[in-house]
């Protein structure tokens, strides 16, 4: 486990379009796997234009659900856009951090209504995104954007820091969707780095997939897979209501998913997947999702079609500021993905 990595794709700023702080750290550990990029903020790790072995793509994406500053009122706050899925509930009283067009980093907090304020209406009406802002300190206009450098489209993120709870081996913190993919995508390629595949196996970390997989609709085109293993941090259900058989529960290894609103797997690539982890004895879970969706959804349909698996690290709290995930199941997923790879070959592919 390389907490460290972790921990800084972890904290890295990256709201959908503004993935660039997260594509320094990629850099930086990514060692002597080779690392490109392109305008839509993408990055290719291992890739290889000139193999004739056919192509095992790695997804991850690298965007975090943030905000985007809409409009900037007379009194000095922030009006803001979601950019990604938020629970309008979850958005206020938190802090977050802009980031401006010089590379400045601002520290706000969330608008809310104090108790005292509010009438038994307010109570009872529903919260609407448009009720909150963000409260950088500032009086007036002039000062948000003389003093604080602060523009309209400037990017949003929770402000939150890695914890790591020793006592259970889980680390506290934000963006686990998806930092953690980019974590495993990561940790795969150079657990295999020497070995002898009969695949060639590319990374490829895409931008903007919580406003649409907009990121992997490029990478797919460039990377053209025959085959693709998507790394998600999978919203984790094992602390609502009364689940009598939860399919996302921390420390029971990676999600094996067999269907989401964007996808149906292909079923031969789902029992490759369970007969390897049973092959060595790797935790697994086994999810139908009732909603959400990964980039394997873009993917899976790109090309001629690509056989897709996703690997879901289960993740408490997900579209929230602080997210809980375990530190056996990260490592059970990449166990997992080098195990399957290293089974790859172009028959197999083509039987799927
Ligand atoms: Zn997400």
């Amino acid at each position: 486990m390389n907490k460290e990595l972790v921990k800084k794709l972890s904290n890295a700023f990256g709201p959908s379009g503004h993935e660039e702080d997260v594509i320094e750290v990629i850099n930086e550990f990514a060692q002597e796997i080779s690392v490109e990029k392109d305008t839509l903020k993408n990055v290719y790790l291992n890739y290889n234009e000139a193999t004739t072995l056919p192509t095992v793509m790695l997804d991850a994406h690298s965007d975090e659900v943030g905000f985007m500053v809409q409009d900037i009122t007379d009194n000095g706050l922030l009006r803001i856009i979601p950019l990604g899925g938020w629970v309008v509930s979850n958005i206020p009283a938190h802090r977050v951090i802009i980031k401006t067009r010089d590379g400045k980093y601002v520290k706000g907090t969330t608008t809310s209504r104090p108790p005292h304020f509010m009438s038994s209406a307010q109570r009872e009406r529903k919260l609407e995104l448009d009720d909150i802002f963000v409260d950088i300190g500032a009086f007036s206009k002039q000062e948000v954007e003389e003093k604080f450098h602060i523009t309209l489209g400037d990017p949003i993120a929770p402000e939150v820091y890695l914890e790591e709870i020793t006592e259970t081996g889980l680390f506290m913190g934000k963006a686990f969707d998806n930092r953690i993919g980019c974590y495993c995508v990561l940790e795969t390629l150079k657990a295999l780095k020497d070995t002898e595949l009969q695949v060639q196996v590319t990374g490829a970390i895409a931008s903007q997939e919580e406003v649409g997989c907009r990121g992997a609709k490029v990478t797919v085109n460039k990377v053209k897979p025959q085959l693709a293993i998507v790394f998600e941090g999978s919203p984790a259900d094992d602390v609502y209501d009364d689940i009598a058989h939860p399919q996302g529960v921390l420390k029971k290894g990676p999600q094996i998913r067999y269907i989401d609103s964007g996808m149906i797997s292909n079923p031969k690539l789902i029992e490759l997947a369970r007969a390897t982890a049973n092959a060595f004895e790797l935790p697994y879970q086994c999810a139908v999702r009732k909603a959400g969706s990964t980039n394997g959804a873009a993917i899976h349909i790109s090309e001629q079609g690509v056989p897709c698996l996703v690997l879901g690290i289960p993740t408490r709290y997900a579209h929230t500021h602080y997210g809980y995930i375990s530190m056996e199941d990260i490592d059970h997923t990449v166990l997992l993905a080098v195990a399957i790879i290293k089974q790859l070959n172009e028959q197999l592919i083509q039987n799927f």
